[in-house]
C-alpha cells in the first residue's frame, strides 16, 4: 500500500525510536522532564518568543493559543476552511465560548478587504467584538498553499493597529519555512501566538506546541491542566520532536517534489502546489478513492468532489512515481 491519505501516518524509524527510548525524562506536571523543557525552549528560539508549551495535539494547541487573545462571547475571524473552523468538532465554542465569522480566500489565503469589512470593535452591549485574526499557514484545506509574507504583515499591522491579536495555526509552517525559506523566526515575529505540530510533516508520533509570551503559555499551562492535558513522562515524546527538528526538517523539499509530480498525474498543474498537500477536483471523491485503493495506493477524500493527496517522509520517490501512474489511470489524466 502506498499511503498518501495524511503526513499524519508516518511511522517513526531506527533512529527516532532509539532517541525515544534513550530519553532524560521526569514528570512534566512538576515542570521537571529535561526533554520537553529541551523541546519548549527550543521551539521559542525557533520563533523568537518568550515560551512554549508541549501538548499532546495540534488542536488542544490552537484552542490554547487561541483562548490566551479571545475570550467568552468574544470573536476570532478566520478563513472559512480553516483547520480551526472546520477539523477541530467546535472544540473553541465548546471549551472557549469563543464565536467565528469567516472570510473565504483563495488557497484559504488572507482577504485583507474582508477582513477590514468584518472587523467589528468593541462598542460595548451591541456587536460581538473582534479580538483575533487566525491564518493558517500552510493551509491544509487550501492544498497546501503557503501564506505570502507581505499578506501576514499587512494583517498583522491591521490587527495591531486595532488593539487585535493574530493567531497562526502552523501545524504545516515548517513546508512553509522550506518551501519560501522564510526564516521561522519572521513567522514567530509576525504573529502573538502560534501553534505548531511535530506529528505532520516533520514525522514525530505526536506532539505540538503553543509558542507566545511567558504570560500566555503560562495561562496556557493552566488551561492545558485543565483540560486533561497535563502529561508526566512525556520527555519520550518531546525527544521524537527534537529527532524530528533535526532530521526531518531539511528533508521536506522532497515531499514538495513528489507532490509536484503526483499533481501532474491528477491532472493538476504542479506550479500550483506549493508544499506536500494536492487538492484534486473529481466528479465523484469516494468513487476516486476506492478505485485507487483497488491498486494499492490510499488516498483522502476531503469534501464530495474533493480528493486530496499527500505526501510524506514515508513515501519515495519511486513510490511516488507508481502513485502517479495509479492515479493518472484512475483519473483518466495520463
Ligand atoms: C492537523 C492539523 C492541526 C492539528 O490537528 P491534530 O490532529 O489535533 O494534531 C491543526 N491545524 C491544521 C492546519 C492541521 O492540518
Amino acid at each position: 500500500m502506498i499511503d498518501l491519505r495524511s503526513d499524519t501516518v508516518t511511522t517513526p524509524g531506527p533512529g527516532m525510536r532509539s532517541a525515544m527510548a534513550g530519553a532524560a525524562v521526569g514528570d512534566d506536571v512538576y515542570a521537571e522532564d529535561p526533554t520537553v523543557r529541551e523541546l519548549e525552549e527550543r521551539i521559542a528560539g525557533l520563533f523568537g518568543h518568550e515560551a512554549a508549551l508541549f501538548t499532546p495535539t495540534g488542536s488542544m494547541a490552537n484552542v490554547l493559543a487561541l483562548r490566551t487573545l479571545v475570550g467568552v462571547g468574544q470573536e476570532v475571524l478566520c478563513e472559512s476552511s480553516a483547520h480551526i473552523a472546520r477539523a477541530e468538532l467546535g472544540a473553541h465554542a465548546a471549551f472557549t465560548g469563543l464565536t467565528m465569522r469567516t472570510w473565504t480566500g483563495r488557497g484559504g489565503g488572507i482577504d485583507l478587504p474582508a477582513i477590514e469589512a468584518m472587523f467589528a470593535p468593541d462598542l460595548g452591549p451591541f456587536f460581538v467584538p473582534t479580538k483575533a485574526v487566525s491564518i493558517e499557514n500552510t493551509h491544509n484545506f487550501g492544498g497546501g498553499a503557503v501564506l505570502d509574507m507581505a499578506s501576514i504583515h499587512a494583517v498583522a499591522q491591521f490587527v495591531h493597529d486595532r488593539g487585535a491579536a493574530l493567531h497562526m495555526d502552523g501545524a504545516r509552517i515548517w513546508n512553509a519555512h522550506v518551501a519560501t525559506g522564510t526564516p521561522l523566526s519572521e513567522y514567530g515575529a509576525a504573529v502573538d501566538v502560534l501553534a505548531v505540530c511535530l506529528s505532520k510533516g516533520l514525522g514525530a508520533p505526536v506532539g505540538s506546541l503553543v509558542i507566545g509570551s511567558e504570560e500566555a503559555i503560562a495561562e496556557s499551562r493552566v488551561w492545558r491542566k485543565r483540560m486533561g492535558g497535563g502529561m508526566r513522562q512525556v520527555g519520550i515524546l518531546a525527544a521524537a520532536g527534537l529527532f524530528a527538528l533535526d532530521h526531518h526538517l531539511a528533508r521536506l523539499h522532497e515531499d514538495h517534489a513528489n507532490a509536484r509530480l503526483l499533481a501532474e498525474a491528477c491532472g493538476v498543474d504542479p506550479a500550483s502546489v506549493d508544499t506536500n498537500i494536492v487538492v484534486v477536483d473529481v466528479p465523484d471523491a469516494a468513487a476516486v478513492v476506492a478505485a485507487a485503493a483497488e491498486q494499492d495506493v490510499l488516498i483522502g477524500a476531503v469534501g464530495p468532489r474533493t480528493a486530496r493527496v499527500v505526501t510524506h517522509l514515508g513515501i519515495t520517490r519511486d513510490e511516488a512515481d507508481s502513485a502517479a501512474s495509479v492515479l493518472a489511470k484512475v483519473l483518466g489524466s495520463s
